[in-house]
């Protein structure tokens, strides 16, 4: 389809474009997955890269409508890992070849700055070959700066919708768009490597809506694009909403890869628990990153943004070596290293 054609050389859509070829999108899917896929071994080759994800807090000041962790679900067994904790699931992860972490939690006040910014420097300094990643959520810029001079360098934040009035479906009224975006540019300038994204299938979200994201991620210019499927929590207000589909995800994938095929797009867990080979889905439409849990077991399941999410009751190695073998017999392999932005 010309729209395709159009958007790999231009790498850009106007809104109505973008609509058109979402919906319109079972006609061009398998094509739209063939120029992803080779554009993508045109940048990474068969490289998919691991990044060992600690979920360290469930604790949560925000109450996101769809998240399970919400401040509001009096449900969820709160837990947080201790520094000694954290540093010891990274160094199980360093034992199985992982060279790229990623920390990741509610908006938690006991992890403040001052917390965040020593484990930061302790996880630098034990393993300076390592990317660490940051996704806790919106701060102020002074304190992006201080844990980006800790050692931190890329940040994960999705902007989850970019449309004003979607979003405060989504949200409270304490929580803003605006400021949602502020903080992406604030990383952006500091010097991180910043990954945004959303959610597909979001409850009220309209093809609009995602022709409306694309193009702020056109304009971010991010380095990473995390998109998965919404699956509703029990415990959420959109308990009885529909989740979000492999197909329409997964051709994002491939549009994302398009549009910028030098993006570093992982194949989420939500994919995976919507699909068991959602995950495998989401590398052959387009994307080259997989972010396998490294967090204790015990604390697995607490951390449940959504229902029924995959992989809770497994150790990190066995997560590893289950990861290895799907992504192998789709003829990928997974590349240890700090899995770096290519330019
Ligand atoms: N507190 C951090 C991390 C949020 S959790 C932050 O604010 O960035 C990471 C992502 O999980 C969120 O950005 C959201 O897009 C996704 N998520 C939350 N609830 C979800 C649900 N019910 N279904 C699918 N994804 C969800």
């Amino acid at each position: 389809m010309d729209l395709l054609q159009k958007l790999k050389k231009e790498k850009i859509l106007t809104k109505e474009e973008f609509i058109f070829l979402l919906e319109h999108r079972e006609e061009v899917r398998e094509e739209a997955t063939k120029l992803a896929r080779k554009l993508g071994d045109e940048w990474y080759g068969k490289s998919v890269y691991p990044r060992g994800l600690v979920e360290f807090s469930n604790y949560c000041k925000n109450n996101c409508y769809y998240c399970g962790i919400r401040a509001a679900n009096a449900n969820v067994k709160r837990y947080r890992l201790t520094k000694e904790e954290i540093m010891s699931a990274c160094e199980n992860g360093y034992q199985l070849g992982y060279r790229s972490f990623v920390f990741q939690s509610g908006e938690d006040p006991y992890y403040n700055i001052d917390r965040m910014e020593d484990i930061v420097a302790t996880v630098r300094e034990k393993y300076p070959e390592c990317a660490i990643t940051l996704s806790i959520g919106e701060l102020d810029r002074e304190r992006y700066q201080r844990l980006f001079d800790a050692g931190a360098e890329r940040y994960l934040l999705r902007h989850e919708t970019a449309n004003e009035e979607h979003y405060k479906k989504l949200h409270p009224g304490s929580m803003s768009l605006t400021y949602r975006k502020q903080c992406l540019y604030d990383l952006k300038e500091i010097g991180y490597w910043v990954g945004t994204g959303f959610m597909v299938g979001a409850p009220y979200q309209t093809l609009e809506n995602i022709a409306e994201d694309l193009l702020f991620i056109k304009e971010l210019d991010p380095h990473m694009a995390g998109i998965g499927p919404f699956i509703p929590h029990h415990d959420t207000k959109f308990k009885d909403e529909p989740a979000g589909s492999v197909e329409l995800t997964t051709f994002l994938i491939s549009i994302l890869r398009i549009m910028k095929p030098n993006l570093l797009i992982p194949a989420t867990t939500a994919l995976g628990t919507i699909d068991p080979k959602g995950r495998e889905a989401g590398i052959l439409a387009g994307g080259n990153v997989m972010m396998p849990n490294l967090s204790p077991v015990v604390v697995r399941k607490d951390y449940e943004l959504y229902d029924n999410k995959i992989c809770t009751g497994e150790e990190a190695a066995e997560c590893f070596h289950c990861l290895s073998r799907r992504v192998e017999l789709i003829g990928y392999h997974l590349d240890f290293c700090r899995g770096d932005y290519r330019e």
